[in-house]
């Protein structure tokens, strides 16, 4: 297994493990919890009871664990998501504690944003960098049949986010076709009133709720050219804001910044993807449209090694597949929640 070394931002080599395609994966997404204090139409099945229990979540102390494991193999950037990683109560410890590892150049969240406005400064304090809240409408009866929760709660986050000074906030909004359409120009100016880049992202089938049907999606094309009526959308560098999928306009007039996340109808999508995904409940997942999983967590408590670890960590990034499956004869098994979006 071959490894690259390059020197990064601080001049250290760092080693970068790159997967059979070539990409370089240095990012890993980790789901803290499959919990969740919203009820999002797109998300989580009715009646969903698949929680894990308390002794199948990984600890803080094994999280903190395989990121020193992944910080020492070259990933370099980490997102803490869910389910709601904010209905964890150590997060902030949590936060601290990866902090200090040497390696993690960026720390994220994503967040629904609800219970952001007591936490954004103890977060911001313990380290975290940037945050992600979504929000998928702003008019709070549509919030409310969307997600099942209260879009005032959310703005108030925002704000919180903003004041606590993070490095960057930013917006993420699901194409919902015959529910937020009429939103869209709402939430960008909102976006940029705020100064906050705002991300439109397409619905994927990572669930089985009624919600994704073919009826309902709204490709990020149709999206451009919605905006494209109010504004003019000038393209941004592929690589604006970062490592992430999203391709970024600015709008001239009100000079939003919006990124669009298209997996089901954006052309070698995949061909960038640098990330993997921990799972609450210890399993890496190199792509979340394929259902590989590695165990991790039976590992981290038979007492594995560090260097076991780092294996089963390298498998995973050898076993990425060079595409998502979304568009042939997917399956969702476990929902999103349970996979950390
Ligand atoms: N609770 C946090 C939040 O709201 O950001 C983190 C977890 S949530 C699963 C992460 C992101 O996944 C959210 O922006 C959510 O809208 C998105 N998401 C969930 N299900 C989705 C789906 N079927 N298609 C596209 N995005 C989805």
């Amino acid at each position: 297994m071959s490894e690259t070394s390059r020197n990064d931002a601080a001049g250290r080599t760092a080693n970068r493990v790159p997967d059979p395609f070539g990409r370089v994966v240095d990012y890993l997404r980790i789901s803290i919890t499959d919990r969740c204090n919203e009820r999002c139409l797109y998300c989580l099945p009715a009646g969903y009871h698949g929680w894990a229990q308390r002794p199948d979540h990984l600890t803080a102390e094994e999280v903190v664990r395989v990121v020193r494991v992944a910080a020492g193999m070259g990933f370099r950037k980490f997102r803490l998501t869910g389910g709601e990683p904010l209905v964890r109560h150590d997060l902030p410890d949590i936060v601290c504690a990866l902090k200090k590892i040497p390696g993690v150049e960026c720390l994220a969240l994503s967040t629904n944003g609800t219970r952001l406005a007591a936490l954004a400064r103890p977060l911001r304090e313990a380290g975290l960098r940037t945050v992600n809240v979504s929000l998928d409408a702003l008019d709070a009866a549509l919030y409310r049949r969307i997600t099942g929760g209260d879009v005032a709660a959310v703005l108030a986050g925002i704000r919180a986010a903003v004041a606590a000074g993070f490095e960057r906030v930013k917006l993420n909004t699901v194409l919902l076709r015959g529910l937020n359409e009429g939103e869209l120009w709402p939430l960008v100016l909102f976006a940029a009133e705020h100064g906050l880049p705002i991300r439109l992202i397409e619905l994927m089938p990572v669930s089985r709720t009624k919600a994704l049907c073919a009826q309902n999606f709204f490709g990020v094309e149709e999206a451009r050219r919605l905006l494209a009526q109010r504004d003019e959308l000038i393209p941004l560098p592929a690589a604006y804001l970062g490592w992430g999928p999203a391709r970024y306009c600015q709008l001239r007039h009100t000079g939003a910044l919006v990124g669009f996340i298209g997996p089901l109808t954006t052309p070698h999508f995949c061909e960038t993807c640098n990330k993997m995904r921990l799972t609450a409940d210890g399993k890496v997942r190199p792509c979340l449209g394929d259902h590989g999983e590695i165990d991790l967590r039976a590992a981290l408590r038979r007492s594995a090694t560090d260097e076991a670890v780092r294996e089963l960590l390298l498998t995973a990034v050898q076993r990425k597949p060079r595409e998502h499956s979304f568009l042939g004869a997917y399956q969702p098994c476990r929902p999103m929640t349970a996979l950390g979006g």
